[in-house]
């Protein structure tokens, strides 16, 4: 893509305005009324067929008359004259539309919305929009929108997806002294999407840092490409993060996916930072927009209060930062700068008789030396000092201490003196919070980008073709059988055919066959229901485990025949098949979804009988590389019970990650047909002795 392209929408040198009016109250009027207010620089040309002036400016009856170049027309004229204006504007050579009218496909006009995109696409104009607030500018001096102002100027900008939010979060950056340079309403996403966006600040100059108002991508995957490749931090708020889908799962995948999971999981590949709530995206856009990451993790935090100071000591650690003693050097130096009883091995407590001239000795030697990766000062409001001139100590003491690629966040605990030093120092580039817990969220937020972006995802990966002709075939004969599953059987041997170590498994399709075949793999052995119809086999009493001798074998058939008929009696049933009985191991489960947004998307996470309830599962979009495995089977809770807890032999992790990566081929080279899959149970046994999927279950994509 042409990123230069987005220049005529978001910082262009003229506009027109569709629909421009001079009745206070309509769009029309607000966003030529906005434009002049806030100082635009560039032309404006509103475009009214019957008034000759708008708002003092003179007006031509449609975009063909007016004399000079348009980079982007904003349009607020009702929807249905939409497509007609996008052609108009196509011709005229505009470079883009903003296209705040509503009533496209949010409201079930996806073809007016179409249109409009065709036209763009046409003539090579790019939409922003429909549905949507405007863009706005602080150092363009531009508000193309019917927000009421420029918002506080910074150094971040928003894109948000929700119009009404990017409306209030405007108005609030005055209040929360978070400045902004750009805030993009992107609306129905028609053309211009978040990725796209993403694309072009990472190369605007006035832009340091990205947040995000997300409500649902269209191209996960691309989201994820862009984000990563984007050298400003990315900062995102994701709204519908509650259950999604996830009731009417066939597989236990699918049951705990969920929306919020798999964005979770797509959002840390992308290197990009989570908010949980707006207070979140603020505060954490706040310390982005000023402060540079953390790179190390050696946190230093500074207090006049041993109560606050405790505090964000424990804030510290459930970051994951926690804190550890400051080297000898550190402490004997900061001893200096505070009285007998004071503390100086991290957090460093310089008392309540700390002062402006404490404050700045101490800030200023402990941000300068090489030790400290981050630093954190926190105040607690004192009779005996004055918070402003504390603030300015801090502030001095940072910038004296020259020092460019560390970051420090600031709190003050206190009343209306504390919340105007706060004021001073955000206005000074130093992020301060009301509360420790915050200062430390915010160095902890900079400290996980590194993290983040040490590890880099990439979506190469190989086909291996041969499994992948095997496993067409076998979903082709079950698709003509009119299933939209595989069996037991089936899915088995889809995971063999992808190198997977799966149990032998046979269909019986009776009681005779049964005994031959149970001879043949050899006691004991594990009988199982085979039919489209029982997808949870033991729920339907359809499994036996440990049948020891042919007696068994015959005794299994008959009830396991019986349960499954009175589980239910219109099942088509295959036969029973007989497998090897595998050793006990430590059972874990592995599974993935084809989601709409993101693609091939896996699961693993500790199985058994628990699954669901103890929800121990992590995620990861496909593919899935094997330093990427090793991180899923070491950040699940139950991750000391596969490395060997308890005096417990270590399992075969490695067998276990060589697992994951084959799986995330399979379900890649496979994903034009499958939907759901999961192996439940693995079993994994101890370190060299590898594994085993005892369970297979495949769901097809409809079709
Ligand atoms: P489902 O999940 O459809 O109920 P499974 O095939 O997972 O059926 O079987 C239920 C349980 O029986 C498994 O969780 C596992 O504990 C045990 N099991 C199944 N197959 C074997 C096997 N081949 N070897 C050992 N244990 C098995
Ligand atoms: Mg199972």
């Amino acid at each position: 893509m042409d990123k230069k392209a987005l220049n005529g929408l978001f910082r262009p040198k003229s506009v027109a305005v569709i629909g421009a009016s001079n009745t206070p109250g309509k769009i029309g009027f607000s966003v030529v009324d906005n434009l002049i207010r806030d100082g635009y620089k560039g032309k404006i040309f509103p475009i009214n067929p019957t008034s000759p002036e708008i708002l003092g400016l003179k007006a031509y009856p449609s975009v063909s008359d007016v004399p000079e170049a348009i980079d982007a027309a904003i349009v607020t004229v009702p929807a249905k004259i939409v497509p007609a204006m996008a052609e108009e504007c196509g011709k005229k050579g505009v470079k883009g539309l903003i296209v705040i009218t509503s009533g496209f496909s949010e409201s079930g006009r996806k073809d007016l919305e179409d249109e409009v995109v065709a036209t763009g696409k046409k003539y090579g104009m790019r939409i922003l929009g429909p549905n949507i607030v405007g863009t706005l500018s602080n150092s363009d001096k531009f508000n193309g929108s019917f927000a009421p102002c420029l918002p506080l100027a910074g150094k971040a900008s928003l894109i948000s997806q929700s119009g009404a939010l990017l409306i209030a979060l405007d108005a609030a950056t005055y209040t929360r002294k978070v400045g902004f340079d750009k805030l993009i309403s992107i609306g129905n996403m028609s053309d211009v999407d978040f990725a796209d966006v993403i694309e072009w600040l990472d190369d605007d100059e006035d832009t340091s840092c990205i947040s995000l108002y997300i409500e649902g991508l269209k191209n996960g995957r691309r989201f994820i490409e862009v984000a990563q490749k984007s050298k400003k931090p990315i900062i995102v708020l994701k709204s519908g993060v509650s259950a999604h889908g996830a009731a009417a799962a066939a597989s236990h995948t699918g049951s705990l996916a969920g929306a919020a999971k798999v964005y979770g999981a797509a959002f840390r590949q992308a290197g990009v930072i989570q908010a949980a709530d707006l207070n979140d995206l603020f505060n954490r856009t706040q310390a982005f927009s000023e402060q540079p990451a953390m790179k190390g993790d050696n946190l230093l935090i500074l207090t006049n209060g041993g109560g606050v100071g405790v505090l964000a000591t424990d804030s510290a650690e459930r970051y994951g930062l926690p804190l550890k003693f400051a080297p000898e050097d550190v402490q004997t130096e900061l001893k200096k700068h505070m009285p007998e009883f004071g503390s100086a091995k991290n957090p460093v407590d310089l008392t309540g008789m700390a002062g402006n001239e404490w404050y700045y000795d101490s800030v200023k030697y402990a941000f300068g030396h090489k030790w400290t990766d981050g630093l954190v000062v926190l105040y607690c409001e004192t009779a005996v000092t004055n918070p402003m001139e504390i603030a300015q100590s801090i502030q001095k003491a940072i910038v004296d201490a020259n020092i460019k690629n560390k970051p420090v966040t600031v709190s003050f605990v206190g009343g209306e003196r504390s919340d105007a030093a706060m004021s001073w120092l955000v206005e000074h580039g130093i992020p301060a919070y009301g509360a420790p817990d915050l200062a430390v969220d915010a160095i902890a937020a900079l400290h996980e980008y590194t993290v983040l972006h040490a590890k880099k995802h990439t979506f190469d990966f190989t086909s291996d073709a041969k499994a992948r002709k095997a496993s067409l075939e076998i979903i082709a004969s079950a698709r003509k059988d009119g299933r939209d599953s595989l069996t037991e059987i089936e899915a088995k041997k889809v995971f063999k055919a992808y190198g997977l170590s799966v149990t032998d498994t046979q269909l019986a399709k009776s009681e005779d066959e049964a005994v031959a075949l149970a001879k043949k793999v050899g006691f004991p052995i594990v009988m199982k229901i085979v039919s489209p119809d029982i997808l949870h086999k033991s729920d339907a009493g359809g499994v036996k485990v440990n049948i020891k001798d042919e007696a068994g074998v015959h005794a299994a058939f008959i009830t396991i025949m019986a349960n499954a008929k009175a589980y239910k009696a219109s099942a088509n049933i295959h036969g029973i098949a007989i497998q090897e009985m595998a050793p006990m191991g430590t059972e874990v489960i592995m599974g993935s979804v084809n989601d709409a947004t993101f693609g091939p998307t896996m699961m693993f996470g500790l199985g058994g009988i628990f699954v669901e309830v103890l929800k121990d599962v992590t995620f990861r979009v496909a593919p899935i590389a094997e330093d990427q495995a090793v991180e899923m089977i070491g950040e699940i809770r139950g991750a000391p019970i596969l490395a060997g807890a308890r005096g417990e032999a270590p399992r075969d992790r490695k067998a276990l990650a060589e697992t994951i990566c084959k799986y995330s081929t399979m379900i890649l080279d496979l994903q034009d047909e499958i939907s759901e899959t999961d192996a439940n149970p693995v079993l994994v046994y101890e370190d060299g002795k590898g594994l085993k999927v005892v369970d297979a279950r495949m769901i097809l994509k409809k079709k």
